[in-house]
């Protein structure tokens, strides 16, 4: 299985998934333009023309801002919670929709999607575990708070892409206003880095081959907080080993390849 984020932030999301015996892919969010995802695939010689689904998390702009001209030009269906198409006022697939629920198992060619319900103020928020052979990668971000879901997958995947969007202290002492940073910090809101250590401290194993962290904050947060967090989860887990990427808010990164 080959993953390529191609941009994690409140500025716009999507990763590429591959399959690398049937050439096939889906995007996990579409939060970029449609011009955006092309240039960036090309950097790794990848091309829209193989993507057969775009699977969408949830309503917000930075998840679906670039579905409309995507899905219609490249002739793709677009796989979402109704709720969450209800929920969307702009930024609607035209047509070639269609409607997933939760924990049931989506083909498309030989990729397996599946949905899980997460707590974030969307409408229908969910987070995918995509399925490739024997190899398992979990998307999970704009998470308020874990639950048991997003807990017991963590142990059972080869890869994970999980948010780890503010510092606390960075939030607590910055910028934002009291009602923004209340929000964030909700249940329904965003992961800390705390949040997100704990979880992979407590959950992940030696069978993680790679661990992302992204949705990273602009004002919040910092890839070298993040990087020094994750090096004392290290540290304290001797037994675990996992490639470690911090996802990039401006640049696509590299191909992650996950094998058997
Ligand atoms: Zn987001
Ligand atoms: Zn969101």
């Amino acid at each position: 299985m080959n993953i390529i984020v191609l941009n994690s932030g409140s500025n716009g999301n999507a990763v590429f998934v591959e399959s690398p015996r049937s050439g096939a892919a889906v995007l996990l969010d579409c939060g970029i333009s449609r011009r955006q995802i092309e240039v960036r695939l090309k950097v790794h010689g990848r091309y829209l023309q193989n993507v057969k689904g775009l699977f969408i998390t949830h309503e917000h702009a930075d998840h679906v801002r670039g579905v409309p001209v995507t899905a219609k030009m490249y002739r793709m269906p677009t796989y979402l919670t109704e709720a969450t198409y209800r929920g969307m006022r702009v930024n609607r697939p035209h047509k070639g929709h269609r409607f997933i629920r939760i924990g049931e198992a989506v083909k498309v060619e030989d990729i397996t999607v599946e949905a899980f319900s997460k707590s974030h103020d969307a409408h229908d928020p969910v987070f995918f575990l995509v399925t490739i052979g024997e190899l398992r990668f979990l998307y999970v971000t704009d998470l308020g708070e874990h639950n048991q879901e997003v807990a017991r997958l963590l142990g059972e995947v080869d890869a994970a892409l999980i948010e780890s969007n503010y510092d606390e202290h960075m939030l607590e002492t910055g910028p934002y206003p009291e009602h923004l940073k209340e929000r964030i910090r909700a249940a329904h809101g965003h992961l800390s880095n705390l949040q997100a250590m704990e979880l992979v401290e407590k959950h992940c194993n030696g069978r993680l081959q790679t661990l992302i962290l992204g949705h990273l904050s602009e004002n919040n947060n910092t890839p070298e907080i993040v990087q020094r967090e994750v090096e004392g989860v290290l540290a304290r887990r001797p037994d675990f080993r996992p490639r470690i990427v911090i996802a990039s808010r401006y640049e696509v990164g590299d191909v992650v390849s996950i094998t058997g």
